[in-house]
């Protein structure tokens, strides 16, 4: 039996007209699989109204209520879709991520999937009919409604493709993966094929192509993964384990996020627990630490410090002062990252790096690695001046 997982991000669902194109889309694959699945994201940008909306009433919306407000985007999507569906003689059903069979579990608002029930989908399914759930959410052990953070759509379908083992395709508003953001760099290259483990890491590192947890959760569970424009005629990007490619270069993609929050702490840590305090009360608040470095000034005394995001800037502040730690923070710095899983075999990808910063006049305030990418944080000013330059490079 043949089944596909299609999802549709907020911008190729944004409008009725648009809802009525993406359907010509799923009625075509209807007619070529034995059943279909449909994942829709909130109208547009629904889920911002949303959110600004609860902040006029609030400066601290709570987040049960918040899920339970943000879920109703998607329900608004997939209703229509199935309305519509069904007014041009189609058999079709909406369903909520609850309906679905959505168990998640952890906290509101960045809630992980547990499991999916697929009974009440594969009784839909069997019925015939185009199936359309609503991204981004499900239902805790307490029964209430749960969403699994920003992008959390992607999460979904992939989710559900590994329940109903099927393959999953992802439409957009751009042809696929690109060597680097083509809203940035309007000359870079669609990929035909990347892996999964290059797709994840740009994925974490910017790229908002597609959420990093559903690239995991694919990879995890062998789902085929295509990611293509939301017309569906024009050839995207298949994600996959290898990608055989002799002529591979050392670099694939190159990524960027703006809004990071350097704090250099210059106390004297180290020596005592103090850090190490430092680190469990920014654990215990939530707050998601970065590139941490370590080292001596002048004088031999220790600096330590690390990124966050700016949005973490006021919690940093107080913790920090709390404890009587004298501290720094530098704003609007972005982090560029270069990303190849070809870099693990071939040697002077960092040297021709470290030149292009060079022969740019860009300085950096840190440089972190990992097996198959290399990270800079620079001021978010040169930061689309050295993506370019980067790209230039790695010919991306
Ligand atoms: P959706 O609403 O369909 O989920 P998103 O806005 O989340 O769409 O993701 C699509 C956007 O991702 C594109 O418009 C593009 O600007 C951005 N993007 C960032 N990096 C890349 C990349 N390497 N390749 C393609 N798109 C990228
Ligand atoms: N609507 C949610 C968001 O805007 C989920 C998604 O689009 O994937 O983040
Ligand atoms: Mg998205």
């Amino acid at each position: 039996m043949s089944r596909v997982v299609m999802k549709f991000g907020g911008s190729s669902v944004a409008t009725s007209e648009k809802m009525k194109k993406v359907s010509e889309l799923i009625l075509k694959r209807k007619s070529e699989y034995d059943d279909v699945v449909v994942v829709v994201s909130a109208m547009g940008k629904t889920t911002n109204n949303l959110i600004a909306l609860a902040n006029e009433l609030s400066d601290e919306p709570n987040k049960r209520d918040m899920d339970m407000l943000l879920s109703t985007g998607e329900m608004v999507s997939a209703s229509l879709i199935s309305i519509y569906l069904n007014s041009v003689g189609h058999k079709a059903i909406a369903l909520t991520g609850f309906q679905s069979g959505f168990k998640t579990i952890g906290e509101y608002s960045k809630s992980r999937i547990e499991k999916v029930d697929t009974e009440r989908l594969e009784s839909e399914l069997n019925d015939g009919k185009i199936v359309i759930v609503t991204g981004f959410q499900g239902m805790n052990e307490l029964g209430d409604i749960t969403t699994l953070g920003r992008g959390g759509s992607d999460t979904s379908a992939v989710a559900l493709a590994a329940s109903l083992d099927a393959s999953c395709e992802i439409y957009t508003d751009v042809k696929g993966i690109y060597t680097v953001d083509p809203r940035i760099r309007p000359k870079a290259r669609k990929l035909e094929y990347i892996t999964y483990e290059e797709t994840m890491e740009m994925a974490n590192l910017g790229a908002k192509v597609i959420e990093p947890r559903s690239v995991e959760m694919a990879s995890k569970y062998s789902v085929p993964l295509y990611i293509a424009l939301n017309t569906g005629d024009v050839k995207g990007t298949y994600i996959s384990t290898e990608v055989d490619n002799l002529e591979k270069s050392a670099i694939t993609n190159i990524s960027k996020i703006d809004g990071v929050l350097l704090v250099s702490m210059s106390e004297q840590l180290g020596v005592d627990s103090k850090i190490t305090e430092c680190f469990v009360e920014l654990a215990v608040q939530n707050i998601n630490l970065d590139i941490i470095s370590h080292s001596l000034d002048d004088e031999g005394k220790p600096i330590t410090s690390f990124t966050s995001t700016v949005d973490n800037k006021s919690k940093i502040d107080s913790i920090l002062n709390n404890m009587d730690i004298k501290h720094r923070f530098t704003e609007d710095v972005s982090k560029v990252s270069i990303i190849g899983t070809a870099m693990r075999n071939q040697v002077g990808v960092a040297a021709r790096a470290f030149k292009v910063f060079l022969s740019e006049n860009v300085d950096f305030y840190e440089v972190s690695t990992s097996e198959i990418s290399i990270s800079y944080v620079v001021d978010s000013v040169n930061a689309l001046k050295i993506v370019n330059a980067l790209a230039d490079e790695f010919n991306l």
